[in-house]
């Protein structure tokens, strides 16, 4: 196997915290070794051991592609009028997602996967190279199983979203209707979840949607057929969504939009890792949540896309680094490390999310002279070339 030497790194991000530089471990005029797909060798540029290959970064940051631990890129059709109506003043109510179900239903495979490539090439080319997404367009046993089987063909990180909202040829039939979808999700589309092999099972615990009683169910029966619990928690409002995510030790809740004290420390205290996603909130023009309460409490706290048709449809991890320094308060290292080894957490990867030695060489060159800058210039499009393992074998 050969090995490549990155040379001349104006700024190395390496997330190592035994290397007592900073949150994001970071080094100056540095160089690293890749062998095997792995990190081999980090350190000063003036003491890189000899190599098969050598990379010159021409002095710029190299940082861990971001882990995109939150998306829902299956789906067809777009909502472009929905945005336009809210932007012009309506409020976001969760019943949006049923015009994508129409038309997911409505798609064929070849173009589900199509959009999903699309989708997954933006993200690339945005500095992301892991993305997790979710089912949840379907909602019905075949579309969830047909949404799954496609998804695995690109992520292992693959996510059932069954409990998304109930469908409306469910929601119509009332409150008989609504329990019959739930005994549904957890049962015969579950069974095809797992066939489809799906890795985690997720539920959107929120007004519109299910509720805690409910959501602990279908999370439950989930983990009993093997797979692992995250869970849409206070994204619309306070509830019991975060709660429920450290009672089951699922690996995130995502949103955290509306924390109480009581979440906020339960958090800090457990495994479960905050994921906030700064696109929903900008896209549904609601408050933002302010991390300095949970970087203070000690909870982990990651940064995702939620990349999806109707809340955030956007693929831009600097995007959402600049608005999770603007408006959510985090500073501008907190924001990089939750955009890569945050996420990783919320993905329960050691292997990923950090560029310390035995870590996957999945990076990013930023044509900048630190990764603050991507914080700092907003909108511009600084990612030179993204790199992933299978790129160095
Ligand atoms: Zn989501």
């Amino acid at each position: 196997m050969p090995t490549t030497a990155i040379v001349n790194i104006g700024s190395l991000i390496t997330n190592d915290q035994t290397l007592d530089a900073g949150l994001l471990g970071e080094l100056r005029d540095a160089a690293l070794v890749i062998e095997n797909g792995r990190v081999a060798w980090v350190g000063s540029g003036a003491q890189v051991p000899a190599t098969d290959r050598v990379i010159d970064a021409g002095g710029r940051t190299v940082l861990p592609g971001f882990v995109d631990s939150h998306a829902h890129m299956l789906f067809a059709g777009d909502r472009a009028a929905e945005f336009s109506a809210r932007m012009s003043g309506q409020v976001y109510a969760a019943g949006g997602i049923n015009t994508t179900v129409e038309a997911t239903r409505a798609a064929s495979s070849a173009d589900l996967e199509r959009n999903l490539v699309r989708l997954a090439t933006e993200m690339k080319s945005s500095g992301i190279t892991t993305f997790e997404t979710k089912s949840g367009y379907g909602l019905s046993v075949e579309d969830e199983f047909r949404a799954l089987e496609i998804a695995r063909k690109h992520t292992t990180e693959t996510t059932y979203l069954g409990a998304h909202v109930v469908p409306a040829d469910y929601k119509n039939r009332g409150e008989a209707g609504i329990d019959a979808y739930v005994e549904l999700v957890m049962g015969e589309m579950l069974a095809a979840a797992v066939k489809a092999g799906a890795k985690w099972i997720d539920v959107f615990c929120d007004r519109g949607a299910f509720d805690a009683d409910q959501g602990r169910e279908i999370l439950e029966a989930g983990r009993m057929a093997g797979l692992a619990p995250r869970i849409h928690a206070n994204q619309l409002q306070p509830g019991q969504g975060v709660q429920l995510a450290v009672e089951l030790d699922c690996a995130s809740a995502d949103h955290c939009t509306h924390l109480s004290a009581t979440d906020i420390e339960a958090l800090a205290a457990s495994n479960t890792v905050a994921t906030l996603l700064p696109g929903a909130e900008f896209s549904t023009r609601s408050p933002y949540p302010d991390a300095r309460q949970l970087w203070s409490a000690g909870a982990t706290v990651a940064i995702a896309t939620d990349c999806n048709p109707g809340s955030s449809y956007t693929t831009s991890m600097p995007f959402c680094i600049a608005v999770a320094v603007r408006d959510m308060y985090f500073t501008p290292e907190q924001a990089i490390w939750s955009a890569t080894l945050g996420g990783a957490k919320a993905l329960r990867r050691a292997d990923i999310g950090h560029l310390s030695v035995g870590a996957r060489a999945d990076l990013i060159q930023l044509d900048a002279p630190s990764a603050i800058h991507l914080a700092y210039r907003p909108g511009v499009n600084l990612i030179h070339s993204t790199h992933l393992a299978e790129d160095f074998s």
